[in-house]
């Protein structure tokens, strides 16, 4: 069988050999960072290391990284974190969210949660048809008792962006509208489908909680991050040993942080050089597909260059990745029928009609490792397959 041409960087991207590198050396180091002596001293400044790494490629004090088990968590952690700080106004007042309909699960979930336990209620704001959301209707659907605003930097499903700046402002507006001892409201952002090709910093500038996973942006899996800003209000909901300054309780992935460290080092030097590959890739996939398929229809708006979603009309999305998947060529499939996958279909649902939705397509996605001729053959192999289709 040849070998698989992998093409699912939204999924997870490929280790780089240099993050590699580092994670098997911080295996071997043996103390627990909040011990003193010198064994937990010498792990502390690893993590602290990585910290400031982190710190520099998001524009930020080392102090506002809070490492998490990933993006889940960080999500997670933001919502109930945000919502348990602020003290309610009066006693039938129900905290309010506004977040676009097509955010993640780890977002959207706990959202539907948070809401069906009663604390919080939830305006969802579609994105337009061509993948992207409208600040001016998120800033329509701010209320005097929103405390979050969250919407994603760029989508996961299309690849699109989305304005963070200009939602920024319209937080920003209402914040100044309640005066100093008004009722809180945070800006909480998901950039993880945004790390290997934007410049995160100019956006997280704008943003209260940020939040990105290591493992999307060619580091290990299991690990991520939620900026915080200071005076965003903030108190855990999982208590413990005090690690992160009380922000995240618990022993720290040690090996994980060192080489979410190294691949945000990596990334910082090296980004102009990865978004040019990715548009490079991008052009030549796009002429290929011109020339071999062109009946293969392009969905939403571009965005970054490493995301593109394809549909071809008469076949069904999961037919085809699966069928790519016999021919050696790994995508993700998405539809508007898939179960359990509520997110996805609201992306495709918001961009596409009912039909097309519910065949759905494929994304294809990729970057740092992929090659030229991987995205041409698989061109080739579309083609073969949707031929007779
Ligand atoms: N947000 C987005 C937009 C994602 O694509 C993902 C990963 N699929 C996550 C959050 C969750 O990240 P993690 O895998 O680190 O939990």
């Amino acid at each position: 069988m040849s070998t698989l041409a992998y093409l699912d960087y939204a999924a997870t991207t490929p280790l780089d050999p240099r993050v590699r590198a580092a994670v098997d050396a911080a295996g071997a180091l043996v103390g627990n960072p909040s011990s003193v002596h010198r064994a937990g001293r010498e792990v502390r400044a690893a993590v602290d290391r990585a910290r400031a790494s982190v710190a520099r490629l998001l524009g930020a004090q080392p102090s506002e990284i809070v490492y998490t088990s990933g993006a889940t968590e960080a999500n997670s952690a933001a919502l109930a974190g945000v919502l348990r700080a602020v003290r309610a106004p009066h006693a039938d007042f129900t905290p309010h969210i506004v977040a676009s309909s097509f955010e993640h699960a780890s977002l959207a979930e706990t959202i539907e949660t948070l809401c069906k336990d009663g604390a919080a209620r939830v305006t969802y704001v579609d994105p337009q048809n061509d993948g992207v959301v409208a600040a001016e209707s998120i800033a329509a659907a701010i209320t005097q008792d929103t405390i979050i605003v969250a919407v994603m930097l760029v989508n996961n499903v299309l690849g699109t962006v989305q304005p963070v700046a200009a939602i920024a402002e319209a937080v920003v507006a209402e914040r100044a509208r309640r005066g100093t001892s008004g009722l809180p409201i945070v800006f909480l952002c998901d950039a993880v489908q945004a790390m290997s090709t934007i410049a995160v910093s100019s956006a997280a500038a704008h943003v209260d909680i940020l939040t990105i996973s290591a493992h999307k942006m060619y580091g290990p899996k299991g690990v991520g991050t939620m900026r915080i800003v200071p005076g965003t209000p903030f108190a855990p909901i999982v208590g413990g040993g005090g690690q992160e300054s009380g922000r995240r309780h618990g022993t720290e992935n040690v090996a994980g942080i060192v080489g979410f460290g190294v691949a945000a080092e990596i990334l910082f030097e090296e980004r102009d050089k990865d978004v040019a590959h990715a548009l490079s890739l991008r052009r030549a996939f796009f002429d290929a597909l011109g020339r071999s398929v062109p009946r293969a229809v392009r969905v939403g708006a571009d965005g970054v260059p490493g995301i593109v979603f394809l549909r071809i009309p008469s076949v069904r999305g999961d037919e085809l990745a699966l069928k790519l998947d016999a021919a050696a060529f790994a995508v993700s499939a998405g539809s508007a029928c898939e179960a359990g996958k509520r997110r996805s279909s609201v992306a495709l649902a918001a961009v596409l009609d009912e039909q097309s939705a519910f065949r759905g397509g494929v994304r294809v996605s990729f970057g740092r490792f992929t090659a030229q001729n991987e995205l041409e053959d698989f061109v080739q192999a579309l083609q073969k397959i949707t031929i007779s289709a």
